[in-house]
């Protein structure tokens, strides 16, 4: 998609001397040494209404789960999500590298493409394309999908006590009882993909799918792209409000007055494509192979996570350990004796809530963070 083309700004292009040929299919992600794919131009690419199809599947899956990714509040916003993907596949100059599988979506001329890969070379008519030219034929797969063509947004709930619902969990929400957060405070957390990919896999159960690594690296893809891509704030309840580091009184008077936060916006996926993958690894069982893998360094004391390398972790000694496990601050008891130091070492998740509870105890944080 859109986004891992981005990431990668061209596969080496016009680069014939040996640099490792290594990449990834720009349609699902999937590793790919660039000699055994294809390089199609944006042109061939947007005009497949399978490709479409199969891209815009993904989101009506996330529009028919129960308040995802935005709450039954919100809905999803059709035009915008239409329009994300349609400019975002568009736009793109360089050529897509396509694996054997994704090839079938579309209609090109083979030798040529193969060899246009192994050389590293452009095909001669790379380039964006303008969206006006392949929007009918991305909304015919819209309507094939959706059954109507893209709509606008259904309106926003109400006034405060109406039926606001959280847009991680979606619990019926008071707004005034809730905190706003922007996208960049939303996508850090592993526990908040959790929660969503965990959503998407109780769908797929459900539906008694069985999907495959292609078709989950999709849904890895929209997920990633949805959830980034959200340009409003976002209302977050008391308990879900545990997967963030916020600053509480801010963001509770930024909903109580209906004012969005400082940097909202949407997101570079890029940026957070590593924590939604270790949240779809913990949920699915498998690392998507459409990010990089980093190594794992380490362990949580309290709920196993793994811990990768860069990734915050911090620990808490002894003596506060215990005075948090009495108040309830820490609600469960450590798996393995404390470390050298007779401390305990916590992941990001197991910190955030410690540190969302002492702020409402109204505590000072003293843990060391190390990464
Ligand atoms: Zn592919
Ligand atoms: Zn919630
Ligand atoms: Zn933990």
């Amino acid at each position: 998609m859109g986004w891992f083309k981005s990431r990668k700004s061209g596969h080496n292009l016009n680069n014939t001397d040996g640099s490792p040929s290594v990449g990834s299919c720009d349609c699902c992600g999937v590793n790919l040494d660039r000699t055994q794919g294809y390089y199609v131009a944006t042109t061939d690419i947007v005009m497949s209404e399978p490709f479409w199809r199969n891209h815009i599947e993904p989101l009506k899956i996330m529009a028919d789960m129960v308040g995802t990714p935005r709450g039954n509040a919100a809905g999803l916003d059709e035009q915008a999500a239409f329009h994300t993907l349609l400019t975002s596949v568009a736009g793109n100059e360089a050529p897509w590298l396509i694996c054997e599988k994704c090839s079938a979506f579309f209609d090109f001329e083979r030798d040529e493409a193969r060899s246009y890969a192994v050389r590293g070379v452009s095909p001669r008519k790379s380039g964006p394309v303008n969206p006006n030219e392949c929007a009918v034929v991305a909304g015919a797969a819209w309507e094939y999908i959706f059954g109507h063509r893209p709509s606008s947004p259904q309106t926003l709930a109400g006034p405060t006590g109406s039926t606001s619902r959280c847009d991680s969990c979606s619990a019926p929400l008071d707004r005034a009882q809730g905190y706003y957060l922007a996208t960049a405070d939303v996508v850090v957390s592993e526990a908040y993909w959790r929660l969503y990919a965990t959503k998407i896999r109780a769908h797929m159960m459900e539906d008694d799918a069985e999907w495959d690594e292609h078709m989950q690296l999709l849904m890895f893809a929209r997920m990633l792209q949805h959830v980034a891509s959200s340009r409003t704030p976002w209302l977050i309840c008391e308990d879900c409000s545990e997967f963030f580091l916020i600053k509480r009184d801010e963001a509770r008077s930024h909903a109580v007055s209906e004012v969005s936060p400082p940097k909202c916006g949407p997101v570079d996926p890029s940026e957070c494509v590593q924590v939604a993958a270790k949240a779809w690894e913990h949920v699915f069982g498998r690392w998507p192979a459409s990010a990089e893998q980093p190594e794992v360094v380490d362990s949580c004391d309290l709920c196993a996570k793994k811990i990768y390398r860069r990734e915050t972790a911090g620990s808490v000694g002894r003596a506060r350990f215990e005075e948090f496990r009495a108040s309830g601050i820490i609600d469960s008891a450590p798996l393995s004796p404390p470390r050298p130091g007779d401390k305990w070492l916590l992941c990001q998740i197991c910190l955030k809530r410690m540190i969302a509870r002492i702020q409402r105890a109204g505590l000072s944080t003293p843990v060391a963070e190390e990464s």
